[in-house]
């Protein structure tokens, strides 16, 4: 019998109101029921943000030190139980082992990090255009912020939101993705066990329409903070549009890698697999496009298809597989729908465009590591998110077209250039539109101390993580101290 987990909501484990329920799997094994989980709706959104509502007070009066008292100890409560969170993690949906620990080790670097933020948190002190009067900026909590977060980074998208939300003394409803409940009830419990107090922050599990719409919608939420797909983005915006609602938006990408003809061909090799087939192809710094130079395109195509062929797809729990399941099955369609669009628009497919059935692979939604050459920037396959393992080669000539066709997309998060001459690595910096650009890397590797984040559809111009995440979750307040004793007239008393 499958376990139920429930809802939290001002220090409670609660059931939802109405006592539905929905079931996650096991996307490598289908059989595999991993809980039951709250399908809760407006009633329990309503609830937990009048729970946060009432732990505000106390919270951001809580110095911000003392703040960060809670989330040290969460810190080593996660190190500790990093091996079972992974497990966890990897069960419920099926990201290799390795993959699930740099998960769970993002949660804990994002952790410390805003630990430290406690002691810093700082402002400006600027000089007066006027006599004795003294200028500030300080800090101030946004209020009660809703989190909605993806399933693709289970524990650490929910920590690059929770962590710099309570470090700046906001108090929070949070709502993960349905195909991960089971990561974010085993991170609150552990910030729960680390002492924060009852209401500062709450879990309700549930659907985007039924939790995630309500949270959009509550006149007393202040801030929505979501990381998703565009779509379900623009929706949020509107919704938060009509309220007068700050809202962070981190979506989707559509990644590239450049490899020119001066490239260490072993090391764009390396990072065009880890960039296209890591996590099956589902992060949203996915490398889904190699922009060649037609100098190496024959010799990078050969190895690069080798090398997918060569990847031992199975159950992600084992240490010597390589790429897991897919999400879910209607994602695993979606892949393939794109494979068809790929072969009707005249790309070539090298290798893979099947679901992967055998052996390990028999009860789960595996689908095969799959390469399309001869794609054009125009072609749907090298400008919408497939979000699978699924990459597309565009040859280019030169630098100037590689860049374009790196550009040529909605998207602007992440891309890469392989090179050995330092021109064109900063020519690539320069002009591609992308929040991350890497140099001689794959598309993949963000460290939790630098901003990160998209331009174009892929964000609204915030970013998560380092500093850069403060000012997502907090306000400025301008503080002017005139010590004068007189009335003095800015800009027209000299
Ligand atoms: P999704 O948009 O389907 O869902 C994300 C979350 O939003 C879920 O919790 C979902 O229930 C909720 N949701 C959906 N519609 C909603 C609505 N109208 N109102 C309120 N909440 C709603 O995305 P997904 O399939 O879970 O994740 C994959 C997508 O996330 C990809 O597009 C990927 O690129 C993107 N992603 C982006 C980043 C980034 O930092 N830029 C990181 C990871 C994933």
């Amino acid at each position: 019998m499958a376990q139920t987990y429930l809802n939290y909501i001002g220090g409670e484990w609660v059931a939802a109101q109405r006592g539905r329920t929905f079931e996650n799997r096991n996307p490598a094994r289908r059989d595999e029921v991993i809980g039951l989980f709250q399908r809760s709706d407006h009633e329990d959104v309503g609830r937990a943000v009048q729970a946060a509502r009432r732990a505000f007070d106390a919270w951001r009066h809580t110095p911000a030190p003392k703040r960060a008292e809670v989330l040290y100890r969460l810190g080593h409560l996660l190190i500790e139980r990093k091996e079972e969170l992974a497990r966890d993690m990897t069960r419920e949906m099926g990201k290799v082992l390795a993959e699930a620990r740099g998960d769970v080790q993002e949660a804990i670097d994002m952790t410390l990090l805003m630990a430290g933020e406690g002691r810093r948190l700082f402002g400006d002190t600027t000089p007066s255009e006027l006599r004795r009067k003294f200028c500030l900026t300080v800090r101030m909590p946004v209020g009660v912020v809703g989190l909605i977060t993806p399933w693709n980074f289970p524990m650490a998208i929910p920590a690059w939101k929770i962590m710099p939300a309570l470090i700046c003394g906001n108090t929070i409803v949070f709502k993960p993705a349905t195909d991960t409940p089971l990561s974010a009830v085993r991170l609150v419990e552990l910030i729960s066990e680390a002492g924060l107090p009852p209401g500062v922050l709450n879990l309700v599990t549930g659907g985007g329409a039924e939790v995630g719409q309500p949270l959009v919608a509550h006149p007393g939420v202040r801030l929505i903070s979501f990381t998703g797909s565009t779509a379900s983005g623009q929706e949020i915006a509107l919704g938060c549009a009509r309220q007068m609602k700050p809202y962070a938006l981190e979506m989707g990408g559509k990644n590239a890698i450049i490899v020119m003809d001066d490239a260490n061909l072993d090391l764009a090799v390396d990072g065009a697999v880890w960039g296209g087939f890591g996590t099956s192809g589902q992060r949203c710094t996915a490398a889904s496009r190699l922009v060649v130079h037609r100098a190496v395109l024959g010799e990078l195509q050969e190895r690069f298809v080798a090398r997918a062929n060569a990847l031992r797809l199975g159950d992600p729990l084992r240490a010597d597989t390589d790429m897991g399941p897919v999400i879910n099955d209607s994602q695993l369609e979606n892949i393939h729908r794109y494979t068809e669009i790929g072969l009707e628009e005249g790309a070539r497919l090298l290798t893979g465009g099947e679901r992967a059935t055998q052996g390990a692979c028999a009860l789960g939604s595996f689908y095969q590591p799959t390469v399309f050459t001869e794609v054009k920037p125009s072609m749907r396959i090298a400008r919408e998110e497939i979000f699978g393992p699924t990459v597309a080669i565009i040859a280019v000539h030169d630098l100037e077209e590689a860049i374009a066709v790196v550009n040529d997309t909605d998207y602007g998060l992440s891309a890469a250039i392989y090179t050995a001459d330092v021109n064109a690595a900063f020519q690539a910096m320069e002009e591609i539109t992308t929040g991350i650009v890497y140099v001689n890397a794959s598309t993949i590797g963000a460290e939790v101390h630098l901003p990160f984040g998209g331009a174009k559809a892929t964000g609204n111009g915030h970013r998560e993580a380092g500093r850069a995440a403060l000012d997502t979750f907090s306000e400025w307040r301008t503080l002017y101290i005139d010590y004068s004793g007189k009335l003095q007239r800015a800009q027209i008393d000299v």
